[in-house]
């Protein structure tokens, strides 16, 4: 009788290990970070050995704390950082290169040489994503420039490409299988989320030869079996899914319009909307949500760069707490923020306004405001940022949000909550299980083998969630939206001077 469904979610700083049982609940975790590399500023990378090392360490962990066995392990499912790129050999399983970050900036030069071209709107119609570094594209396409013999080995298909999903099942397959799944092809900027196929026209922009590629797959199969040297039998691999996309399965949006934000060092808001893909207008992106039994979800994303970020600048910088589950404490002494707003544009804006030169503005203030106040306004940018990306959502997609599903190490803030609900006008829903990402590739894992039986089925398992529902008054809502936009305003009109 199989217990567990092994989760593995493959992180930016660390890989983490879950083993869930029928009921969703968390019957073992382990964790383990892993170096960052920056060679030179703006560059982020990691190294690809220490990936798979770190994740089948804390896997045989985290079995080993309950006394699991490869027979108690129904599936493996695995999620994943995206973007983040590693090329390798195909014959002797090594990376020509250290694995290139999502983060990373090294192609930006590149990027904006393909904008004045005017490849953004082709890339947006193909991809649904703008035209950044961010993705993945542009790191293949370095990696087979700057490294001595790589494209011509990967011209004569020595070479293979994959995001980290990909890189550790082919290592878990011994080498068996190469494969990738919709979620993960759709952040790649050369998977054609329309015709789903990789997009010929971008593999010879960017000059990555196909042969490279892998396989694309549902988010909810068996693609495999570990080889026995890593648990002593055989065990099935049977989901993946990339981080975000994962959150939103694991939130159980389930249904066109549902979406979940995650609090995170930055926040990532994504909704679903059913079968048809919806370009936006508003700045956000277009995106595969999942793929299960050949049938797509699409759904839009929106980015916040600066979410918990602010929370570690007022501790860090400011030193005006000494610990982020302080915010609330502080910011629930005043009844208000006294006039002052926070914009956090540390790195920019992200969507929906895409202003990489925008800077930070703290403003409103006067000689009443004291540390509550500007704690409370810090907790606030959080919520206005989400906010304007549910707008966005709502505008592009004509769909009315009625509740969003919350989760990330901020969500813990019940203050937080409470004005995403105030300010949204919609309720917010804190599920009991917070580890939704984790959930996520546990839950399409569990379906593929029979685990669970059904989307129902998994319902059925849920505990009960904590429900913030909205109680500001209408005009007050409205001042308060009004004032935040005329400090997005002075954050982009620092850009001008
Ligand atoms: P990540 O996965 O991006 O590392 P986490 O989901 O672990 O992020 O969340 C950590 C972030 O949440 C940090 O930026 C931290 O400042 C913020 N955070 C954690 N707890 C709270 C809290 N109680 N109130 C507000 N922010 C918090």
């Amino acid at each position: 009788m199989k217990k567990y469904i092994m989760a593995l979610d493959a992180g930016t700083t660390s890989n983490r290990c879950i083993l869930f049982d029928k009921k969703g609940q968390i019957c073992s975790v382990s964790q383990r970070e892993f170096a960052q590399i920056y060679p030179h500023s703006g560059w982020v990378e990691h190294d690809p050995y220490e990936i798979f090392n770190v994740m089948l360490g804390v896997a045989r962990d985290a079995m080993q704390k309950i006394g699991a066995g490869p027979d108690d392990i129904a599936s493996i499912g695995i999620t994943n950082q995206r973007e983040t790129t590693v090329v390798w050999n195909k014959n002797t399983s090594q990376p020509v290169y250290n694995a290139i970050v999502w983060q990373c900036r090294r192609t930006s030069q590149e990027c904006s040489e393909l904008e004045k071209q005017g490849w953004s709107e082709v890339i947006q119609q193909k991809t649904g994503l703008k035209l950044d570094p961010y993705f993945s594209a542009t790191k293949v396409k370095w990696i087979l420039d700057h490294v001595e013999g790589a494209r011509e080995k990967a011209e004569n298909g020595e070479l293979l490409m994959g995001t980290i999903e990909t890189w550790i099942i082919w290592k878990l397959t011994g080498g068996k299988v190469h494969i990738t799944d919709y979620t993960n092809a759709s952040r790649t900027m050369l998977f054609n989320i329309y015709d789903l196929k990789w997009d010929k026209d971008l593999l010879d922009l960017f000059k990555i030869p196909e042969t490279m590629l892998p396989q694309v797959k549902g988010c909810s199969e068996v693609y495999g079996y570990t080889n026995p040297e890593f648990f002593g039998k055989e065990i099935a691999i049977a989901g993946a899914a990339g981080d975000q996309q994962s959150a939103l399965f694991g939130q159980q949006c389930f249904k066109p319009g549902m979406v979940k934000n995650t609090y995170g060092t930055g926040g990532f808001l994504l909704m679903n909307t059913g079968s048809k893909p919806i370009s936006s207008a508003n700045g956000l992106v277009t995106t595969i949500g999942w793929s299960i039994n050949g049938e797509i979800t699409y759904a839009l994303e929106g980015s916040v760069m600066i979410a918990g970020a602010v929370i570690q600048w007022l501790r860090d910088e400011l030193h005006l707490i000494d610990s982020a589950a302080d915010t609330e404490y502080l910011a629930s002494k005043v009844p208000d923020t006294n006039g002052a707003y926070l914009v956090p544009a540390f790195t920019g804006l992200g969507a929906p306004y895409w202003n990489p030169y925008a800077r930070g503005v703290f403003i409103g203030l006067s000689r009443g405001v004291n540390k509550n106040h500007m704690v409370r306004a810090a907790l606030e940018s959080m919520a206005f940022q989400a906010n304007d990306v549910i707008r966005a959502m709502c505008a592009d997609s004509g769909i009315e949000i009625n509740t969003i599903r919350i989760d990330g190490g901020a969500s813990a803030n019940n203050l937080l909550a409470q004005m995403q609900a105030d300010f949204s006008n919609i309720s917010v829903v804190r599920p009991a299980c917070v580890e939704t990402t984790a959930l996520g590739a546990a839950y399409l894992a569990g379906l593929a083998v029979g685990f669970w039986d059904s989307i129902e089925n998994i319902c059925e398992n849920t505990q009960e969630d904590v429900i913030f529902t909205p109680l500001m008054d209408h005009d007050e809502r409205e001042r308060k939206l009004t004032e935040w936009k005329k400090a997005v305003s002075c954050a982009n009109y620092l850009t001008t001077l």
